[in-house]
């Protein structure tokens, strides 16, 4: 076999490959991950919510038989997954005009959706925000996107959001441009726009006649609300805009390995909605031929249930909380410390990430000298720090933004 050179896109994914090789060979008892985006409880553990647990339960023993789900998935789970995200919607999903799919994990349903938008919408150029989730651009590449574009997003000095770079770069967006919004808990900043800047980001988009793709997978994680967190494309909606929405179930209910994910459409009355499915399902039956079964139940379960529901969401609320000691505390022992910079986007801001944009050299310096890794380029994880490591963890970036 000859294998071709893996293409420049791929890089950052490899190097977070690379990062998660390296510390399971180091065998430093000091080691800590903080390196992907998963829920970690204070004893430094992966977390999975008790809710789960018992829904799973529930639907083992409902289970009579493996039958083939349809090309769309199960419908009830993705009307409920679009619930979860517009509320009320029991008109549209009657007339049609809101779908989804059922699909393979958020990142399923964004490579579905861009497979869609390349081959039916004839879109060839995709703006992303600068900095983005490392798949984003792979995954337009692999459908066939020829112009991969970025948009500002995030002003390096200050961590803080570049909106009127955003106005900018969109507003010169050709026309038919499909644009990557990631909806609340942005990846890797965790900077999201305030409801008054995403309704000029609406006008623009609008305006320029370009095409929304929602990439929501921390719906709840940004301010502990999910009605909150969905705020945008409730927006949206409202205003009649024509929308794409990649839905992931990963992070929010802590099943990450069962590929749980919805891509939702929203459309005006006169789109041609049954051509549409019936590429989508094309699309799709090329690809795995139907989605699988036992998470998308077990979140079903939770969603359709008010009893479980209401666990799952309360569950938010104490995550969210303990995120935000997480930061509050942090902060204090950076700033206690003398670390060089300013600390207060760690607080100003919520959600499961902070970046700390380490040079390469500082990156290579904090991972062997300390034996905690995060993504490059100094992605950390928040909910991996606790009350046994936050002081070391302090440290280590004090004095690694010392030493350069
Ligand atoms: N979108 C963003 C912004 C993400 O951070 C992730 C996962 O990290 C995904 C989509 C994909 O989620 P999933 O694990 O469900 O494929």
């Amino acid at each position: 076999l000859r294998v071709k050179c893996v293409p420049e896109a791929f890089d950052i994914e490899e190097e977070i490959i690379k990062t998660m090789n390296d510390y399971d060979k180091d065998v430093s008892l000091k080691k800590i991950d903080l390196i992907i985006g998963v829920y970690r409880s204070e004893d430094g553990d992966l977390y999975l919510l008790p809710v789960v647990k018992k829904a799973q339960q529930m639907v083992l023993e409902e289970t009579l038989n493996h039958n083939y789900l349809s090309i769309r998935g199960i419908d009830e789970f993705t009307k409920a997954a679009c619930t979860l995200i517009l509320g009320d919607i029991e008109k549209q999903w009657n007339d049609e005009t809101i779908f989804g799919f059922q699909c393979i994990g958020g990142a399923g349903a964004l490579k579905i959706g861009a497979d869609f938008l390349h081959q039916f919408m004839e879109c060839t150029t995709v703006y992303f925000s600068d900095p983005t989730w490392v798949n984003h651009e792979p995954t337009f590449k692999s459908s066939g996107f020829k112009n991969i574009r970025k948009y500002r997003y995030f002003k390096k000095e200050s961590k803080s959001l570049d909106i009127e770079g955003i106005w900018e770069d969109l507003s010169n967006a050709p026309e038919n441009s499909v644009v990557i919004l990631q909806v609340c808990g942005h990846n890797p900043t965790c900077v999201d726009p305030t409801k008054e800047q995403w309704k000029k980001i609406a006008k623009i988009i609008k305006e320029q006649k370009l095409i929304p793709f929602f990439d929501i997978a921390y719906q709840g994680f940004a301010s502990g609300d999910l009605i909150e967190d969905a705020w945008v494309i409730r927006y949206f909606f409202q205003e009649g805009i024509d929308f794409i929405c990649a839905q992931s179930f990963s992070k929010i209910f802590t099943m990450y390995n069962e590929r749980v994910g919805n891509l939702m459409f929203s459309m005006k009355p006169s789109s041609e909605i049954d051509v549409i499915k019936s590429n989508v399902s094309k699309i799709v039956r090329c690809m795995y031929s139907n989605p699988p079964n036992h998470g998308t139940k077990t979140i079903l379960k939770i969603l359709t249930n008010s009893e479980l529901y209401n666990e799952w969401s309360n569950s938010f609320t104490i995550m969210v909380s303990r995120i935000k000691t997480i930061r509050i505390d942090f902060r204090k022992a950076l700033e206690d410390l003398g670390a060089p910079g300013k600390w207060n986007y760690i607080t100003d801001h919520g959600g499961m990430f902070i970046l700390l944009n380490f040079t390469s050299n500082q990156l290579e310096y904090f991972q062997q000298f300390y034996h905690i890794y995060v993504s490059p380029p100094g992605r950390l994880n928040v909910t991996g720090l606790n009350t046994n490591n936050i002081d070391y963890i302090a440290k280590a970036v004090t004095e690694t933004l010392k030493k350069s």
